[in-house]
């Protein structure tokens, strides 16, 4: 039988006071609407109830990229994936978000989709996820109330959870200036080379001194938990010398500290074999990378 999409208002708010107006009146039947390509598909075949489609995609303040004084960059949450993967900024200072967003459906996908969609809609396979946890990414928060910052470490909390409260609005991510950002990579395992979400999605950042020791590690890994998670064994593993034993030791640790599923696409053990072959893969390829500054 054919499906159809049901709502019964559409408002397009300019501001984000309206933005946040809006969902005080309408309560739990409002849904935030950014490029749909979550939420549209949630509603058309898995029955999700939205009576009232607010869009935020005309709130200039959610918008864009742009420095921050410190040397970081804010990406509002409706810049389009396309947007985070081609921006020059972004491609030289932290160019493992631009590998992340890349990596993300088709062109068509990224050119409606959001990076403040892909991580609030908190799928454990969030391809954005992983590279924003690895960058020690910080999401900013408003609501009537004001705002606040939460580390993206502390933002997912359940499959299709954040800390995002009814009446809270992600307007921005916020990402610091590319120090242990400088060498990373994403490496994702997805069956097909296009339109498909990950097996298993890994993110390696490295932070290296002068004689190439590792000072300091982030690893995070992508639909091997309930969320995006750090693998905090494996960081420890990476710092120090980075060689075959220590990078055997990582892998080994972030297998240990994922928590897969089984499901239609991979076996749990799958899985947990994945993680260390691509963690493998990742490191080799930030190292390879070039130090790039913000
Ligand atoms: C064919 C296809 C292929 C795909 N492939 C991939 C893939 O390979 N990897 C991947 O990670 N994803 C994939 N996706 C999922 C999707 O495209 C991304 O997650 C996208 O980034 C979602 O962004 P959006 O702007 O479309 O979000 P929407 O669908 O508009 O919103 C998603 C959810 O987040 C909420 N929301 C949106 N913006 C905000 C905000 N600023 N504040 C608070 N809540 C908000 C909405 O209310 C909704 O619940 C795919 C989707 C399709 C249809």
């Amino acid at each position: 039988m054919e499906k159809y999409l049901s709502f019964r208002e559409y408002y397009a708010p300019a501001t984000q006071q309206e933005a946040l107006q809006l969902l005080l009146e309408n309560g739990p039947a409002g849904r935030l609407l950014a490029g749909g390509t979550d939420l549209l598909v949630a509603m058309r075949d898995k029955g999700l109830g939205a009576e009232r489609l607010i869009s935020i995609k005309k709130i200039s303040d959610f918008g864009g990229i742009g420095w921050m004084p410190d040397g970081g960059v804010r990406i509002g949450a409706t810049t389009t994936l396309y947007e985070v993967e081609h921006s020059a900024a972004v491609k030289r200072a932290w160019p493992v978000l631009s590998q992340a967003a890349g990596a993300i459906g088709s062109v068509q996908i990224r050119n409606l989709g959001t990076i403040g969609g892909n991580v609030a809609n908190a799928s454990p396979a969030a391809d954005t996820a992983p590279a924003l946890l690895v960058l020690d990414a910080e999401m900013e928060i408003v609501s009537a109330s004001g705002r606040k910052i939460v580390s993206a470490d502390r933002f997912f909390t359940a499959p299709g959870k954040t800390v995002m409260e009814r009446g809270e609005i992600l307007a921005a991510i916020r990402v610091p200036p590319s120090a242990t950002g400088a060498r990373a990579a994403y490496v994702k395992f997805a069956p097909r080379q296009a339109m498909d979400i990950a097996v298993v999605g890994v993110a390696v950042a490295l932070k290296l001194d002068g004689d190439g020791r590792c000072r300091e590690a982030r690893v995070a890994l992508g639909a091997v938990g309930p969320t995006p998670m750090r693998a905090r064994g494996a960081e420890a593993a990476l710092v120090g010398e980075i060689d075959e034993r220590s990078v055997e030791t990582a892998a080994r640790e972030a297998s240990a500290e994922a928590k897969p599923i089984s499901d239609v696409r991979a076996s749990g053990s799958y899985r947990r074999h994945l993680v260390g072959v691509l963690i493998k893969r990742a490191v080799k390829l930030a190292l390879a990378r070039e130090h790039a500054a913000a």
